[in-house]
């Protein structure tokens, strides 16, 4: 599973005393690499836990828990297809910028 903020993959999956953290968002286990917990407000986008606000939360079997405190609740599971991830802007910008002028070579203006 990628990191939900940059995309990056776990390289090497180590037991027990992983770097990456776990998390839920949208009701859907995300993982969040190293890097990116380092950000501020990292976890401002993942679910947090109703009854202490933690973050450390578990999904699975249709349940989000807290590990934590140990809260379970339902997960709301829509039928829908998961959220791609987020598109940095100015990434896009770029790219659309590249593409704005291969076209104009192409059509020679
Ligand atoms: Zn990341
Ligand atoms: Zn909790």
């Amino acid at each position: 599973m990628p990191c939900f903020r940059c995309g990056a993959r776990q390289n090497d999956p180590v037991r027990g005393a992983s770097p990456w953290r776990r998390g839920v968002r949208a009701d859907r286990q995300v993982l969040a690499c190293p890097l990116c917990q380092l950000a501020d407000g990292w976890d401002a986008e993942l679910d947090r836990c109703a009854r202490c606000g933690s973050v450390a939360l578990l999904c699975r079997l249709g349940e989000i828990e807290c590990r934590d405190c140990g809260h379970t609740r339902e997960a709301v599971r829509e039928d829908r297809p998961a959220e791609p991830f987020p598109v940095d802007p100015g990434l896009a910008a770029e790219v659309e910028a590249a593409l704005a002028r291969v076209l104009r070579r192409r059509t020679g203006v």
